[in-house]
């Protein structure tokens, strides 16, 4: 039997295929139909063009159904799905373009929507295995090279199908969709959750406020970064009434502050479900849907995720093992080989730690872990610490190449205020050489298209605030 991930979600859309998929908010609809038809026109085109069961099909293209229909049709074709980020610059790509080897590079997908019409639509799709390759998704790599994470058929249904039942979809569900469709979030976590309700999705090219705040009201769930959150607590008009029509609000991608958990609850009476994940097997753990959802953990591992401290130490590196744990980074044998351990486990990269209950709370990546004077500062502890100080909304802790120390410890907050006097308030809850030995005020972080705080950037822009290190 065919393990295609397009049979799966195919199989699921509605059996009256005139219900709607896609609802942009400028009224109208996409039919299931409509859509599946030109999935069906696109594979043909594909085939066309000469693209063969295995090619990479690479689109760096604006968020459109089309190129939802575009990605699918590429899974169907039996080729492999590569999405790009629209914010890369035509040298990065020339990257991914070499290092993968597409054989087709897709710019414009409403454009090859209107090419894929003159075509018959392709019925059957190719025969796929579980272990066949699906999509390669690079990671925004902040250090050294972008590598391409390899998902299979099998990898994808497996957290498709386990996202699905956690979270509760029926086909009575819509879907708010507002991130973007180059990233695991927005294409898998969200679309997959979708597909496999047959349910219908609010289908927003960006977050705006205006638009979200109107979708609400015609959806059930919604998927987003922190920052979505952080935006609609912004407004005003954001109210518990507001909120009301949605019984699911899920945030990933970057940590969620308690303090926007504390003020979502205390506006709108809903708890936000925070899950955490990856490129390298899309959704690892997640809060339940019943039972507590704690603000600070990540939840639980998904149903069959196998999750491990590496260290053995009480907190230390996570590391995953389970069916939709990615099989290796493309044409990266030794990379591959570095990051799973002996026995199979991917070792994540993110440090945290696990409780006696089983839940996951996630003290930030390996490679964010300060060594001051030989002992080792975690950013988070830190930073929890200074989220809570007046004048503070957020902080991002960072170590800085120091003479004496090796790295010292500083942060970067959101907000206002004195320097020394933040630092004296640390200092009475950490021991000397966790408090910051500097403190810089500003406007905002940097961050990505994700939401996650880009603290490589951080570091090169205090880099020598102690001198040269
Ligand atoms: P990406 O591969 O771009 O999706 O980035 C994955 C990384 O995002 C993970 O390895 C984590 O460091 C981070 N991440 C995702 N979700 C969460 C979360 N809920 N809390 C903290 N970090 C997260």
């Amino acid at each position: 039997m065919s393990e295609n991930l397009y049979d799966l979600l195919s199989g699921r859309f509605p059996a009256d295929r005139s219900k709607p998929c896609f609802l942009p908010p400028d009224g109208g609809a996409v039919s299931y139909g409509e859509f599946e038809d030109l999935i069906g026109r696109f594979s043909a085109l594909l085939t066309a063009k000469g693209v063969v069961v295995g090619d990479r099909v690479a689109a760096q293209v604006e968020k459109s159904w089309q190129a939802v229909a575009l990605y699918l049709a590429t899974l169907k074709a039996g080729a492999v799905f590569l999405p790009l980020n629209t914010a890369y610059t035509p040298s990065e790509v020339d990257y991914f373009i070499k290092d993968a080897e597409p054989s087709l590079f897709v710019r414009d997908a409403v454009a090859l929507a209107a090419e894929a019409v003159g075509h018959e639509p392709t019925r059957e799709s190719v025969p796929r295995a579980a272990g066949d390759l699906a999509c390669i998704i690079y990671t925004s790599g902040t250090t050294g090279r972008s590598k391409g994470a390899m998902l299979s058929h099998g990898n994808l249904a497996a957290n498709a199908l386990a996202l699905h039942e956690i979270w509760g979809f029926t086909p009575n569900d819509v879907l708010l969709h507002a991130l973007p469709i180059f990233h695991v979030h927005g294409l898998f976590v969200a679309l997959h959750c979708a597909f496999l309700s047959g349910a219908p999705m609010v289908w927003l090219a960006r977050f705006t406020d205006a638009e979200v705040l109107a979708g609400l009201a015609r959806s059930t769930v919604m998927m987003g970064v922190p920052t979505f959150y952080t935006r609609l607590l912004a407004q005003p008009e954001f109210t518990a009434e507001r909120a009301a029509p949605i019984r699911l609000f899920i945030s990933g991608s970057a940590p969620l502050l308690e303090s926007t958990f504390a003020e979502f609850e205390a506006r709108t009476g809903k708890r936000i479900l925070e899950r955490y994940g990856m490129s390298e097997s899309v959704i690892i753990t997640s809060n339940p849907l019943d039972g507590d959802r704690i603000a600070g953990s990540v939840g639980f591992p998904l149903p069959g995720v196998e999750l491990r401290i590496g260290s053995g130490e009480e907190t230390g590196v996570i590391e995953i093992r389970g069916p939709s744990v990615f099989s290796g980074y493309w044409q990266m044998p030794e990379k591959t080989a570095e990051d799973f351990t002996a026995d199979g486990f991917f070792m994540t990269g993110d440090v945290g730690r696990q409780d006696p209950d089983g839940r996951v709370w996630i003290s930030g990546r390996a490679k964010d872990l300060i060594i001051s004077g030989g002992y080792n500062v975690y950013p988070k502890e830190i930073e929890l610490v200074l989220d809570e100080l007046p004048g503070v909304t957020e902080s991002a802790v960072i170590g800085l190449p120091h003479a004496d120390f090796g790295e010292a410890v500083a942060a970067v907050v959101i907000g206002e205020g004195d320097e020394a006097a933040l630092i004296a308030r640390c200092r009475e809850q950490l021991a000397a050489f966790k408090t910051p030995k500097r403190i810089f005020f500003v406007e905002d972080l940097p961050r990505n298209a994700m939401g996650k705080v880009q603290k490589n950037l951080l570091r090169q822009t205090y880099a020598e605030t102690f001198g040269k290190g």
